[in-house]
This record gives structure tokens, sequence and C-alpha cells, in this order.
């Protein structure tokens, strides 16, 4: 654990805006256009309905903290949220159980290793390590209350369909056909019940938990989901408070470290912004105190994560000034330093 002492210490937010309207809804058709033509990767079909998407949608949309929308061709295409439902559910169950007690139990370090894996679960004696793999996921959603699985489906549908500001529906057929082949989640239920890391039923959580990933979304939504995490837990669009600033805060860190699983170092080094996908194709990025996007194309590179969603998303980083890492000096220097 890192040793902090942040008693009576005030939280500072310092961050820059985005270029006006105009200029980033130019940026938003240039980032669009300019991967629109690549088809590299490959649709996911381990899901056996997922392999049936059409390669060739691809939607982008930004949505800034002002309640600013840009959207650009299928972004308002459903597909399935798959593991982005894994921040949102975390955010809230942060906001039920608060930041001590979510970080024992779930983690927050990277595991290195495959969002489905065991092996990770095996290394650190049972503990999921972090809440964006399926093991850390499948834990979290266990935190979210309600007496029943239905009870807390019900509180998950809300709650994420309040980060995106209208009711979000799950696709029967999606769900249906990842239980059919869920075998490998239900182990990972199984395995954390074993350790005596998950309460309740372990199949019955895990059912839960392949309804969230089964809730339609678009790349629109996706956008309003990340504005909201951007903009201090508030909806930017719809202006309901839906969790705190602490909690946001919390969430995309783990997601600036996890999000795009074992590559999540490669693109904070390359993009420098949070941002987590789902074997939909759809990825979410979120610049805190700006605003967010929101991509889907259904081709993903190895690591299962989209490749023109994140090739757009780093042109919109690069292009829109969203790194969080880079900084320009404040005054004007001469090559000795300071004018
Ligand atoms: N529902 C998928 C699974 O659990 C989500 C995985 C993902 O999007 N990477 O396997």
């Amino acid at each position: 654990m890192i040793p902090t002492d942040l008693e009576g210490v005030d939280q500072r937010v310092s961050t820059g805006a985005l270029p006006g309207w105009e200029r980033v809804d130019e940026l938003v058709q240039e980032a669009f256009d300019r991967h629109r033509a690549d088809d590299s990767g490959a649709v996911a079909d381990y899901i056996p309905i997922l392999g049936a998407a059409d390669p060739a949608l691809f939607g982008l949309a930004v949505v800034d903290v002002t309640g600013g929308v840009h959207d650009v061709g299928d972004a308002t295409h459903l597909f399935s949220i798959q593991s982005i439902s894994k921040m949102f559910v975390y955010a809230l169950a942060i906001q039920e159980h608060g930041h001590e007690r979510v970080r024992e139990i779930v983690g927050v370090n990277n595991t290195g290793l495959a969002f489905n894996s065991v092996m990770a679960l095996e290394l650190n004696a049972g503990h999921p390590m972090n809440p964006m793999v399926n093991a850390g996921a499948i834990a979290t959603t266990a935190l979210m209350p309600g007496a029943t699985p239905a009870e807390k489906w019900e509180r998950i549908r809300e709650g994420l369909s309040a980060f995106a500001g209208r009711s979000l529906a799950m696709d029967g057929e999606v769900y249906r056909s990842e239980m059919l082949t869920n075998q490998r989640n239900q182990a990972l239920g199984r395995l954390l019940a074993s350790y005596g890391r998950l309460e309740g039923d372990s199949d019955d959580i895990v059912d839960v938990y392949t309804r969230q990933c089964a809730l339609n979304v678009t790349a629109h939504d996706l956008a309003v989901m990340g504005a909201t995490l951007a903009d201090g837990g508030v909806n930017p669009v719809t202006g309901e408070r839906v969790v705190s600033a602490d909690v946001c805060r919390d969430t995309l860190a783990v997601v600036a470290a996890s999000g795009l699983y074992e590559r999540s170092g490669e693109w904070l080094f390359e993009i420098g912004i949070p941002a987590k996908s789902g074997v939909a194709g759809g990825i979410v990025a979120v610049a805190p105190g700006k605003g967010a996007a929101g991509a889907f194309s259904p081709r993903l590179d190895r690591a299962g994560n989209s490749v023109r969603s994140q090739l757009a998303i780093g042109h919109l980083s690069r292009a829109l000034g969203l790194n969080l890492f880079a900084s320009a000096p404040r005054v004007a220097v001469t090559t000795e330093g300071r004018a």
C-alpha cells in the first residue's frame, strides 16, 4: 500500500478547456474520416452472437462537460457494452461502500494478464487485483446492493442508465449467447467463492455480470457516460448527480491503470487518458474536467481492443490536447530558460 497522509488537505482541481464547439466538431469529423477505411483486426466470436456484427460499422462521439455533443458515423448504433460496464459498476460500488472497502476487496493494480485470466486469481491467493478484468468485475458486481440477484441487476441497470441519461435495456440475444458459453466466467466466480472472496451464489452473481455486459449502448451513450465521470459525477446532459467527484477520481485512476487490459501501459504512454474497452468494439475515453469520447467499431486487435476506436480516440487525444501528461511551459522561454 502507498503511504499517504492527506487528512485536511483540500483536493485542488487543475484542468484546461477544450477548444470551441466548432473546432471540436471539425476534429471529431477529421478523426473519423482519417480512420474510416481501416479494416485491420477481427470481430470477436468467442461469444457466438458477437461474430455476427457488421465489421463496417464505425461511430464516434464526443460530449463535453457543458453538454455539447458531437456525433459522427454510426454513433447511434446499438451494441453491447461488455467490459465497459465494469468501470461504471465499479463507480457505483465505490459510491455505495467507499474507497477503502472496495480497494481492500477488489484491489486496484493491473494484473498484467488477459481480461479472462484464471492465473491472475491463482497467483494472488484469489484476490482479484483489479475491477477491470473479469474476476475483479464479478467481485465488484457482488458488492452491488440488493437482497436478490434481480435487485442487484436492477440497481446496475438504473445506475448505468443515469450515467447515460436514458433508460438502457439489455440485449436478450447477447445475454443468452454469452450464457451458453460462459463456463470460464462461472469458473472465475466459483474460484472467487472458494477463496472466500465472493458473497452469495457465484452462478447468480455471474448471471448478473453477464446481464450488465449485455446492456445495449451507443458510442454517443458512452461519451455521455464518460463525460459524467469527467464532470465530477454530474451528467452534463441531464444535470443529474450520479456519483460523487471522489468516486470519479478513484474510478478513472483504476481505468487508467487497467482499462485496456495488458495494453494499458502502452495506451497511457501513447494516448495519455483513461480509457476502457469492450469486446463488442466500444471504447470510452475520459478527459477529466473536459469531456469524453465514445467510439464503436467491431474489429479488435489481439488484446481485444477495437482498432478503429483506438485510432480515432488517439487522434482526438492529440488534436484536442487531452493527454494528462502533456504540458507546455507556463511562460515563454528561450533556449536559456525563462525569458
Ligand atoms: N462479457 C465479456 C466477458 O465476460 C466481456 C469481456 C470484454 O468485453 N472484454 O467475457
